[in-house]
């Protein structure tokens, strides 16, 4: 019997307790899936952000951990994690950044706030432009990245997108290298950024990067809060370069109450809820990745700890 470490909070592991160990069972991997193993006995571990695990030496049999959520910038450099590690990719996940990402596309796109709030009964019937007016880049065009780009080419917007390696995707137009970024953001009116956080792609939006999309562009940035400089956003938020930033991920979160952030009219902070990993679908992507362990085949989604990605 295996042992299986869930390496989580309480409240989190109360939302994988029963589902976890059905997986497994489903996946004909018999394992006994606990918070509490003797680190030695641990043959796996499943690890979520904010578990307790600082120092992965005493987990001397472990064979693999496996992080539950798609960035693993916070364990990636862990010098006592010698294992194979493992990202989440999983179908929740996607559809839930598809989905917010392709709603605060359309917020911005259509001007809904405007008609929202209107104390002043304004009729200024002026229909916006159509999706095909208005580009969007994506910085980013992995698992995430791509599918949010795929969804808004098929609303109609025309998506340029950007990898590290050359990609062909389907509805895009796509650069790649820190030699295309500047042609990926040029013109762009809505900007997302989907890259992970890595020492290459921290500040990746700074004084120069964005001075490079359509002036009053929309920044939204469900990736990571260091990817951006944020005093160089503040001022391109003054100066009207950036129109509005609506921003899922903050170099600290909670967002502090004194952040300049949460009083600017021109930004909207959402409390890092652009996407989960949803319990049921991990669920079946950590079973199947035991299971390949078991049999000796290759794990899914393995990070490249060099790329830190
Ligand atoms: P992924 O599949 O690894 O895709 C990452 C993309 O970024 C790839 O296209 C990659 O290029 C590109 N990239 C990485 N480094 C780059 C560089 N230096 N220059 C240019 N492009 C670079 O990751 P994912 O699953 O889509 O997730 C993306 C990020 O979303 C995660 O790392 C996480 O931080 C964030 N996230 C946020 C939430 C939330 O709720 N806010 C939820 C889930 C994930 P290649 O294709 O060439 O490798």
């Amino acid at each position: 019997m295996l042992k299986v470490l869930f390496s989580s909070t309480p409240e989190r592991w109360e939302s994988y307790r029963e589902v976890l160990p059905a997986k497994l069972a489903a996946a004909g991997v018999e394992a006994e899936v606990s918070l509490t193993h003797a680190a030695e006995e641990v043959d796996y571990i499943v690890l979520a952000p904010g578990g307790p695990i600082a120092d992965f030496a005493p987990f001397t049999k472990a064979r693999a951990v496996m992080c539950l959520w798609a960035g693993v910038e916070n364990v990636v450099a862990n010098e006592t994690l010698t294992q194979p590690l493992t990202r989440m990719v999983d179908t929740g996940l996607r559809d839930g950044m598809v989905e917010w990402v392709a709603g605060h596309v359309l917020r911005h796109h259509l001007g809904i706030d405007a008609h929202i709030a209107n104390p002043d009964q304004c009729w200024d019937p002026v229909a916006p432009p159509l999706a095909r007016d208005r580009p969007v880049t994506i910085l980013g065009i992995g698992e995430l990245g791509a599918a949010c780009g795929q969804a808004l080419a098929r609303l109609g917007f025309p998506v340029t997108g950007w990898s590290r390696s050359p990609k062909d995707i389907p509805g895009l137009t796509c650069h790649h290298g820190f030699e295309g970024l500047r042609a990926a953001l040029a013109g762009a009116r809505i900007v997302v950024l989907l890259v992970p956080l890595t020492p290459e792609t921290e500040n990746l939006m700074n004084a120069a990067t964005l001075a490079l999309p359509a002036p009053g562009a929309v920044l939204l940035n469900p990736g990571r809060g260091a990817l951006i400089d944020d005093d160089a956003l503040l001022e391109a938020l003054d100066t009207g370069q950036i129109g509005h930033a609506t921003l899922d991920t903050f170099r600290i979160e909670p967002l502090p109450a004194d952040h300049p952030f949460w009083s600017d009219p021109k930004v909207t902070v959402t409390p890092h809820i652009a996407s989960e990993t949803r319990p049921d679908t991990a669920s079946e992507v950590i079973a199947e990745n035991i299971r390949r362990a078991e049999a000796g085949e290759p794990l899914l989604y393995l990070v490249d700890r060099a790329r830190g990605y």
